[in-house]
Parts: structure tokens; C-alpha cells; sequence
């Protein structure tokens, strides 16, 4: 193969589009908000994205923003009314509230006849499936699908909590969350459309009109033109032949080429990146981005005593003891049919420098690694060293016994992209 067939078959062409616009103030003043993210695509020569707005948005107030985009250049849609889930909602009313939006954004300049269902979420029953597909096509709309799903909302609400409680937010580690995540979203779903469709769609780029959109839109795009794409008009996105093959699967959840892999025999479950996931969103950003520096050792205490783990293979275990300056474990891997000792390692946690630290030091392997702790919500606590190869990312997750239950801990020890294994600990009976 030459060097010239190869590039040409990974060209990747990728729109920008903006949900739940014109969004009101949050921690930054829509108007900012709205003017630093124009500011941001401008700063980077993106082509123009398209903003799919929400009627209920447009207060008198709010409205003017929306206009400052369609001024820029960027192409105003239709995101509903009242954002509604479609499968929650008689197909009548639906429509009633379809027109409503349709009624209040068809005057701005540069309005262009797009739907993008909210949720994604194009029925759960073929016959409202047709119903709504039909009904776009009679009022000359297109379906303003996305292929590329993701949350980039759940990151933003978490960016509005961390700046409510005032933590301190690692600008740059949530700048590069924030970019890596969506650029890693992209090439998720291109590879299955790769795989599936067999070729490399126009793609569509499913954001929100959020504060972390307006922050790091730039160095998304830069960083997806780093990685070989093309940023296009969403309007060229949607001359793509995929635009016009409907998926026959009730699977729309997460975007057009997710439904037509799921037409062509994907499994649902290969189908949602795993950045679509709150619990691990929130670990990341806890731990990367939002550091809690208030921990305190005490609130280990719940770690005294044994701890046991079986596996198929060999029983895990580690024995806590109050030290002079924290708590201190031994912990042991046994092979379950020998009984042969195979690792044996000290672990301590203490202070330092105001911040409590997990040092492991393995028997075999002279060198202590160093652990910082940084979140401890809800019995859950994630010691981190990102520059350590294997493991980053310690989590112990204490779950207080349920009646005539045990009480267990779970420790999750992996690394950054999430690989790794976990240990389900019960408590020893004390005299044991
Ligand atoms: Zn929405």
C-alpha cells in the first residue's frame, strides 16, 4: 500500500454542532459565555458550527445571544421547545412543540431547517419513529443527527459543582480531560463506522453550549486536526449518504453510526464509549481535576483490621494496624491451591506536606511508590500518581456491612485509562 492510498483512506471530516443553546448564565454570564466561545472558533479558523437551540431558552434576554452566533456565521437549528424525551411524550404533542421552536427560531438569520431530537431519543416504537420522520420531512426538515455521542455535559455540571463548592480546579489537567476525552469519543465512534459501515462518514460532533465549549473549543479542534481530521460545515456533515439511510434499529441513543453498526449486527454494548459513564467521569475529575487537599487520615480508620479477597487463583489480603504516624498494612497474595506466598508488600499511609500519602513498598521490588490522595467523598478514596507505569490510580470504596452482612472494601487499582483489576475485600471476623 503507498503512503498516498493510506492518507487518503483515513481522511476524517468531522462538524461542530452546539446543543441546548442559547444557555443561561452559569458560572460564566451567557453573554461571556457566548462571546468567548465565537471568539474561540474564530481564534482556530473553524468553519461555521451549528447551534441547535432550545425554545424555552430564549428569554428576551437570552435571546440576543443566540443572534450573536447567527451573526458570526454559525447556523441556528431546532432542538425543541421544551426538551422533551420523545418516548415520554404523545407523538401530537410533540409535534405541537416541534412547530413552537420551529415558530420562534425560523427569523433568526442563517436558520436552517435541522432537528435534533433532545436526548436523541427518536422513539421507542417504529410507529413514532415514522410518525416523527415523516412529519420532519413534511416540513422540509432534516434529522440533525450526531454520530459522535458523548458526555460533555456531565463534564461541565461537574465543572458548576466544583466551582460551587469552591475547590481548586487544575485548569490545564481539565483542559486536557476535556479535549482527550472527546478527541478519543471521535475515534471510537470513526473506527466503528470503519468497521461497520466500512468507510469513514462525515462526521457530526455532538457538543453543548456549555462553559468548558467556550473554554477549550480551540484546543479540541487543534487537537483533532492533530490527529489527521477535518473540521467541516455541518451542512456538508449532512450531504453525507448516511444522512439518508434511516437505521431500522430502535437503537439511536448514541448517534447515527452507532444505529447503522447496530443495523449491520454490532452489539449494543461495543456501541458506548467508555467516557460515556458518569461514575467513571466523576473518578477522573475528582481525582485529575478538582483535588480535595482536606483529607484527613482519620477518616481511614475504618481500614483497622483484615481484609480478605478470594479469587479463582489466590486469596488477597491485607492486615491494618494503627502506626506512629497513620495507619500501616501488610498485605499478602497467596496462591489459593499451594499456599505459596507470591507477593507480600508494606503499605503506609501518613502526612506529608499536607496531604495524606500512600506509600507501597513490595518485598520483591526495593522501590517505594508514592500515592497522593486526592478525593475522599462518600467512603470513597483515590490515591493517584500519574507518573507511576502501573498502577495510577488506587481507589479503596468502603461499603458499611448491611445487616448480618460483612463489612466489604472495595480496592479498584488501575491505571488512568482505566485498565487494571479489582479487589473485593470482606472484613475478617476481629478475632481471627
Ligand atoms: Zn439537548
Amino acid at each position: 500500500m503507498t503512503a498516498f492510498s493510506s492518507s487518503a483512506e483515513t481522511k476524517k471530516q468531522i462538524a461542530i454542532t452546539f446543543d441546548d443553546a442559547p444557555r443561561a448564565s452559569t458560572f460564566q454570564k451567557a453573554n461571556e459565555r457566548t462571546k468567548l466561545l465565537i471568539k474561540n472558533l474564530k481564534k482556530v479558523n473553524a468553519p461555521a458550527a451549528m447551534f441547535f437551540a432550545t425554545g424555552k431558552h430564549l428569554t428576551a434576554d437570552n435571546a440576543k445571544n443566540l443572534e450573536l452566533y447567527a451573526k458570526a456565521g454559525h447556523f441556528i437549528a431546532n432542538h425543541s421547545n421544551k426538551h422533551l424525551w420523545y418516548r415520554n411524550t404523545n407523538t401530537e404533542d410533540y409535534q405541537r412543540d416541534f412547530l413552537n421552536a420551529h415558530d420562534k427560531l425560523k427569523n433568526f438569520p442563517n436558520f436552517k431547517p435541522f432537528f435534533r431530537y433532545p436526548y436523541l431519543d427518536e422513539g421507542r416504537t417504529e410507529a413514532k419513529v415514522n410518525a416523527m420522520s415523516r412529519f420532519l420531512a413534511d416540513h422540509n426538515y432534516t434529522n440533525g443527527y450526531v454520530t459522535i455521542d458523548n458526555y460533555d455535559w456531565y463534564l461541565d455540571s461537574l465543572f458548576q459543582k466544583a466551582k460551587l463548592a469552591d475547590k481548586t480546579i487544575d485548569e490545564d489537567a481539565l483542559k486536557k480531560f476535556y479535549v482527550s476525552t472527546l478527541v478519543d469519543a471521535s475515534e471510537f465512534f470513526n473506527d466503528i463506522a470503519l468497521e461497520y459501515l466500512g468507510y469513514s462518514p462525515k462526521h457530526v460532533l455532538l457538543l453543548h453550549d456549555n462553559d468548558l465549549a467556550a473554554y477549550y473549543i480551540d484546543d479540541l479542534i487543534l487537537a483533532l486536526r492533530e490527529k489527521g481530521w477535518d473540521i467541516i460545515s455541518p451542512i456538508d456533515a449532512y450531504s453525507d449518504p448516511i444522512a439518508r439511510k434511516i437505521p431500522s434499529t430502535l437503537f439511536t441513543g448514541q448517534g447515527r453510526v452507532a444505529a447503522l453498526a447496530r443495523d449491520n449486527g454490532a452489539q449494543p454494548n461495543l456501541l458506548v464509549h467508555y467516557a460515556e459513564d458518569e461514575a467513571y467521569l466523576l473518578q477522573q475529575f475528582e481525582t485529575l481535576v478538582a483535588a480535595n487537599k482536606q483529607c484527613q487520615i482519620e477518616q481511614l480508620g475504618f481500614l483497622k483490621g483484615q481484609w480478605e479477597y478470594r479469587s479463582n487463583k489466590n486469596i488477597f489480603s491485607e492486615h491494618w494496624t494503627i502506626s506512629k504516624d497513620g495507619l500501616q498494612a501488610l498485605g499478602k497474595v497467596i496462591n489459593l491451591q499451594t499456599g505459596k506466598t507470591l507477593s507480600k508488600e508494606t503499605i503506609k499511609l501518613t502526612r506529608r506536606n499536607n496531604q495524606v500519602i500512600y506509600s507501597a513498598l513490595p518485598q520483591q521490588n526495593p522501590k517505594v511508590t508514592h500515592f497522593s490522595l486526592a478525593s475522599c467523598h462518600n467512603n470513597r478514596y483515590a490515591f493517584i500518581n500519574k507518573e507511576h507505569d502501573f498502577p495510577q490510580l488506587i481507589v479503596y470504596q468502603y461499603q458499611a456491612p448491611e445487616s448480618g452482612k460483612r463489612e466489604r472494601l472495595k480496592v479498584d487499582v488501575h491505571n488512568l485509562n482505566g485498565k487494571g483489576f479489582t479487589l473485593n475485600y470482606r472484613r475478617l471476623n476481629d478475632r481471627r
